[in-house]
């Protein structure tokens, strides 16, 4: 199938491009994007000229920050074409609900993609603590913003969602892990006094059972880079650590060093929506994106030193 991508920036040219390019399912056939190209595929700069000129392509992936891919959403939906979206889905909850409303409504795909869902080692996880009696969860993601999102002004402002940019990720990996429904009870909100969004957060969560579940994101990590999560059970102690892509059970390896790589997620994402567009199905799941919301909906904030990159 013919697809198109919009936004060429970090994350279409590390993972997107090369998964498309490797897939058996798709051919890139047109990029939409203000400044970037791809190599022998036709560039366009304006989504709706693309869109006019491509009737061809059925697909489009869009790699843009939350905020303005709505309207990029809306537009490929409303000219029929089948939405993949990145992660977070939306920069509200309801905006969340619109496109899938939209989607509905003009008989086409949309995935709101969770890549972390993707990491080698979560579905495992997911099978073992199934039937078990969680007592505690740990989540800390901890990463250094000025490696990973250098020039990225966008997480800083309104929806740009600041440390839950990379915490959303830990979240869509706890939504789908645990086998009950937690909500937020407390959160603090660390916010820069030059930004919008926050730049660490602590989250406390009640869980039906009583078990203790705190989610600890912070952006100012330098050094050792942290994305684990940390469940401790009436049967053993589970650790998903490198962003769910390694797993261990009661301190043994449980995925050989090929599975533990970072690259399948993306290639699996691509795998999913080709079947979702095969078989004319809508996969939104706004479960992570609820708890941010909730976070900064009770979250108390304290006011931090201005950030600069
Ligand atoms: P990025 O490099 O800052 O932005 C991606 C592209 O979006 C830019 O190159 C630009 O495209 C377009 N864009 C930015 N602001 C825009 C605006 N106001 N209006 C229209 N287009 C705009 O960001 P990224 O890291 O790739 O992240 C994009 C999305 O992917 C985010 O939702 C993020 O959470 C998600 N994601 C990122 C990572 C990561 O490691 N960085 C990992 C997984 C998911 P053009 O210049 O091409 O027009």
């Amino acid at each position: 199938m013919k697809i198109a991508l919009m936004g060429i920036g970090k994350i279409a040219v590390d993972q997107h491009i090369p998964a498309i390019n490797t897939s058996p399912d798709w051919d890139l056939a047109a990029t939409v994007s203000r400044h970037g190209k791809v190599e022998e595929v036709e560039a366009f700069t304006d989504l709706e000229k693309m869109l006019a000129a491509r009737s061809d392509v059925r697909v489009v992936s869009l790699c843009l920050p939350p905020v303005p891919r709505f309207a990029a959403a809306t537009a490929a939906i409303q000219a029929g074409r089948h939405v993949m979206l990145e992660k977070p889905p939306g920069a509200t909850l309801s905006k969340c609900y619109a496109l899938e409303a939209l989607a509905r409504k003009h008989r086409v795909s949309l995935f709101a993609t969770w890549h972390s869902r993707e990491a080698a080692g979560v579905a495992e996880a997911k099978a073992w603590l199934a039937g078990k009696t969680l007592r505690k969860m740990t989540i800390t993601w901890k990463e250094d913003v000025r490696r990973w999102h250098p020039g990225q002004d966008w997480i800083w402002q309104p929806g740009g969602l600041g440390v839950f940019d990379p915490g959303i990720n830990a979240l869509s990996i706890v939504t789908d892990i645990l086998p009950d429904p937690i909500h937020v009870a407390r959160a603090v909100l660390e916010v820069p006094e030059n930004c919008q969004t926050p730049i660490a957060a602590s989250i406390e969560f009640a869980h039906p059972h009583g078990a203790e579940v705190h989610a600890d994101f912070d952006f100012r990590k330098t050094g050792e880079q942290i994305w684990s999560i940390t469940a401790e059970t009436d049967q053993g102690t589970l650790v998903l650590s490198e962003g769910g892509a390694q797993l261990s059970i009661d301190g043994t390896k449980r995925l050989s060093a090929t599975e533990q790589t970072l690259t399948g997620e993306y290639p699996r994402l691509y795998a999913r929506m080709a079947k979702l567009v095969s078989h004319g199905d809508i996969d939104v799941d706004v479960a992570p994106m609820r708890h941010v919301a909730d976070a900064f909906t009770l979250g108390q904030r304290i006011m931090v030193d201005a950030f600069v990159e």
